[in-house]
């Protein structure tokens, strides 16, 4: 008997095994956010195999993904240049990289460009502006990036917009900020995000914007990268009320893969592990020359057997998929790495290629192949349908 089990459980782990890449890549896979267009900025061509970050088109055809949202975000740091002649570079960027690699991947303007992309084979590049710095005060300046490509934007990053409050300033009290959530021409900014066809990211959203723009828009809402606030309460993360009036709106919470929203003991152990190997970080970072975020995933390579000990799990990220499936349905959830974003990810899911994990993990706990095709992308392609004109 026992060894008739035995055979049994290996022959399920075998098939698990050789479904879960077939099913993986016979779904439509769709990324809510990553950070690529720092490195195209830096000057590394995405369209070869590179060492570095975690996306490029080689990677990406790998872990089967088929569609992305390219961010465009302007360090506040910045300070050289306008944030509207950035964010107009950083487009130029995607285009050019686009337009370099016309065989494998195209810039998304609409849902059946989508469709068509999908049927041709290639990847989907959809342009996102993470924080809405660019648009300054000016509605015309929305009418305008909504020409260059931007589908959907976040009204604000860690910073606040002169019209919406963050994440971050609400959390953090010591800043006393003029107003919370959105200003009128803050809610008028939501209104013409609707009218154009602009997907509205809450991901990094003070919770008093949020609910403004609940209540202002009438699309469905995404959050492109946040995690669950009741695993890990994170300012980052969001509240099962947050998540539920996200589910209501027909939109999607796409997980976000950084172990630092993920696990609440990471940030600490974090800490103690770079203390034991300051001399070595700073001397990295003194002599630095690229951006602070590829200088984070240099820090992260250079660290990478101390990182492996104290790094989240790929069942930890499911984890954060689970209870919002369990709370609201496996309708409203998606995926969104925030690749070259972060410095570090989580065991066994180094970059973009080992997606198909993330399959494996889902089998592995009982979910049914159509369920899966929803969290992988499906859920996104329905939002993307309802929202793009
Ligand atoms: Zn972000």
């Amino acid at each position: 008997m026992l060894i008739i089990t035995l055979i049994l459980l290996s022959l399920t782990a075998f098939q698990t095994h050789l479904d879960y890449k077939k099913i993986h890549h016979d779904a439509y896979v769709f990324d809510g956010h990553n950070d690529a267009v720092h490195r195209l900025l830096e000057g590394e061509d995405l369209g070869l195999q590179t060492t570095k970050g975690h996306i490029d088109i080689p990677r990406l055809k790998t872990g089967g993904v088929d569609a992305s949202f390219f961010s465009v975000w302007v360090p506040p740091a910045n300070k050289s240049k306008s944030y509207f002649n950035q964010a107009n570079s950083q487009i130029e960027a995607l285009l050019n990289f686009a337009k370099k690699y016309p065989a494998s991947i195209r810039v998304a303007l609409t849902a059946s460009d989508l469709e068509k992309i999908r049927k041709e084979g290639k990847i989907a590049l959809l342009i996102s502006m993470e924080g809405a710095h660019p648009l300054g005060d000016s509605i015309q300046n929305l009418d305008y990036f909504y020409s260059k490509g931007v589908r959907s934007i976040m009204p604000t990053w860690n910073n606040s917009t002169s019209w919406a409050t963050s994440a971050e300033d609400e959390t953090n009290t010591s800043k006393k900020l003029k107003f919370k959530g959105l200003t009128e021409l803050g809610k008028r900014f939501v209104q013409r995000m609707d009218e154009l066809g602009i997907i509205i990211d809450v991901s990094h959203a003070g919770e008093k914007t949020f609910w403004d723009i609940i209540e202002t828009s009438k699309n469905p809402i995404i959050a492109s990268h946040s995690s669950v606030w009741n695993i890990f309460q994170h300012w980052r993360n969001l509240k099962d009320d947050q998540i539920k009036a996200i589910a209501k709106t027909g939109g999607l919470v796409a997980v976000n893969f950084a172990p630092y929203f993920l696990d609440k003991t990471f940030s600490k152990k974090v800490e103690a592990m770079r203390k034991r190997h300051d001399v070595k970080i700073k001397a990295l970072k003194k002599s630095w020359k690229g951006s602070a975020l590829s200088r984070e995933e240099m820090i992260g390579r250079m660290l990478k057997e101390e990182y492996a000990k104290i790094l989240p799990t790929i069942s930890d990220l499911v984890d954060h998929l689970d209870y919002i499936v369990k709370l609201v349905g496996v309708d409203y959830v998606g995926l969104g790495s925030d690749f070259d974003g972060i410095g570090v990810t989580p065991k066994g899911l180094d970059d973009v290629s080992y997606y198909p994990e993330i399959t494996k993990e889902l089998l592995k706990r009982g979910y049914s192949e159509n369920d899966i095709r929803k969290i992988l992308g499906g859920n996104f392609l329905r939002v993307i349908e309802k929202v793009l004109k």
